[in-house]
């Protein structure tokens, strides 16, 4: 396809996105990343003068607007952000092996996440019925259902399953039409998006532990109780922290538990999933995409500078 034709195939794919009410936003051609500036990033200028403002809340389904947002031209993908949207997406992933010199990743040795969703359908009896469906360019699939009313659910990572993530509040999808260097994303059922079983909101909110009966946690997934311990405590004190210096004390928490990924002695997804379950109490849409930011970059930083593990003693590391 010319670039010409791709960006107006792309214009036409978000305005067909927005014209159903979902709310979208441009992402870089050829990238899953959002146009926007992060919050670490964040100048305060423009729509941030008073505080930064994420895509998900700029994000729009205003026709005539999306319409002009891609009259340039360029090839813009589009994020559509299921919260706002009514939305919610299971994206069912084929496993990942772990990238050189990085511990295992979740999930490598286990079956896709299309068929942990039909295993976990037939466990727990529930329906999975069809609905709204791509195909993605690294062969996985994603389901788009309507977000039940009264639930405000937010995305998860390996959380259903181990090669199952979820976009809710706090994230997004790509839209069929986008295009990434691998491939595009394609839309393989058409039919309109029908409401998330509740079987399947039960098992995005619910705890991971004992979560699936018969499938035990990963060992790579299962800290010591050392580190177990510290984890507890720095989630401890991030859920117990009033407000005003919420974002020092996640940051610090969760540079903190970096430093434990990175000496390879707890597994990313899990601190992260503790994390933020602990700020899940402090909680506003808006503020989720913020704390998972801070979360995100802070184990990031953390990780750089791993933490140098004493393992003959059980006590606190000074
Ligand atoms: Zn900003």
């Amino acid at each position: 396809m010319t670039s010409s034709a791709q960006s107006a195939a792309l214009r036409a794919a978000a305005m067909e996105m927005a014209g159903r009410g979902w709310k979208v936003f441009p992402c870089r051609p050829g990238s899953k990343a959002a146009l926007w500036h992060r919050q670490e990033h964040c100048r305060g200028g423009g729509v941030c003068a008073d505080g930064h403002v994420t895509p998900e809340s700029l994000a729009t389904s205003d026709v005539e607007r999306v319409a002009a947002r891609w009259s340039d031209g360029v090839a813009y993908n589009i994020a559509v952000y299921p919260g706002p949207s009514g939305l919610f997406i299971l994206d069912c992933d084929i496993p990942k092996a772990a990238r050189p010199g990085q511990p295992p990743a979740r999930g490598e040795h286990d079956p896709d996440g299309w068929t942990q969703l039909q295993a976990l359908a037939g466990q727990r009896g529930g329906p999975l019925p069809d609905t709204f469906t791509l195909a993605t360019p690294s062969g996985g699939r994603q389901l788009w259902f309507t977000a039940p009313p009264g639930t405000l659910l937010r995305g998860t990572v390996k959380h259903v399953a181990t090669n199952i993530d979820s976009r809710g509040w706090g994230t997004y999808g790509l839209a069929p039409g986008c295009v990434l260097l691998n491939g595009a994303y394609e839309l393989i059922d058409d039919t309109d998006p029908v409401e998330l079983p509740g079987w399947l909101v039960q098992a995005n909110v619910e705890r991971a532990s004992g979560a699936i009966s018969g499938r035990p946690e990963k060992p790579v997934a299962a800290p010591d109780a050392y580190t177990a311990r510290a984890v507890r405590a720095e989630c401890d004190r991030v859920a117990s922290e009033p407000p005003g210096r919420r974002n020092k004390v996640l940051s610090t928490a969760a540079y903190a538990l970096g430093q434990l990924v990175g000496a390879e002695v707890l597994d990313r997804e899990h601190a992260r999933a503790e994390l933020e379950t602990a700020v899940a109490a402090w909680n506003t849409p808006a503020s989720w995409a913020k704390d998972t930011g801070v979360i995100a970059t802070s184990l990031a930083a953390g990780e750089g500078n791993p933490r140098r593990i004493n393992r003959r003693g059980p006590g606190r590391a000074a």
